[in-house]
């Protein structure tokens, strides 16, 4: 049984982020999507929100986990026997910051690989801090995500706002 991981933040989870899960799902048994607790960022969505949206957006996809971890990823690669940690890589500026940290994951434990998905061109240009962008703009972000978590992004964009 072959388990990966599939770390971010997903504030929120976009079409980018679907595609590599989907694709993921196809080459691994099990794929845990962790979300980080990351102490230096500021998410528009708390935890919770954030699980709620990926259940929601991978219900079809049977050998999917969500879970949250904090710390290090390798030592949760450690607790829970996980084979492979899935990135995607939408150009050169990932793959930049992605190979040392596949490097240092690799130094600190050598039985998780790291694996790079090549991102969809037609999802490249697309990051949840650009959706965050347009929303505090009003720029349209609709054809980022998937329609559930749209209605959930202009809700949270219509909070924000007020709280300005
Ligand atoms: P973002 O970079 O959108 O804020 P995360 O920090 O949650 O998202 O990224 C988690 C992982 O998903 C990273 O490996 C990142 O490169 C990948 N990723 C993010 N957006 C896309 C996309 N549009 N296509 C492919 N991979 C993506």
């Amino acid at each position: 049984m072959k388990r990966a991981i599939y770390p971010g933040s997903f504030d929120p989870v976009t079409l980018g982020h679907l595609d590599i899960i989907k694709r993921a799902a196809g080459l691994f048994d099990e794929v845990i999507i962790g979300i980080l607790v990351n102490p230096g960022k500021n998410p528009w969505f708390t935890m919770e929100e954030r699980m709620e949206m990926l259940r929601c957006t991978t219900k079809e996809i049977p050998n999917i986990e969500i879970a949250s971890f904090e710390g290090l990823l390798v030592d949760f690669c450690r607790m829970r026997k996980i084979d492979g940690i899935i990135r995607g890589v939408r150009g050169g500026t990932d793959f930049d910051y992605e190979l040392p940290m596949a490097q240092i994951n690799q130094q600190l434990y050598a039985k998780t690989e790291t694996v790079f998905l090549a991102a969809n061109p037609a999802y490249s240009f697309i990051s949840s801090s650009a959706v965050k962008e347009l929303a505090v703009f009003g720029g349209d972000y609709t054809s980022m995500l998937p329609p559930e978590i749209a209605a959930r992004m202009k809700y949270k964009e219509n909070q924000m706002s007020k709280n300005r």
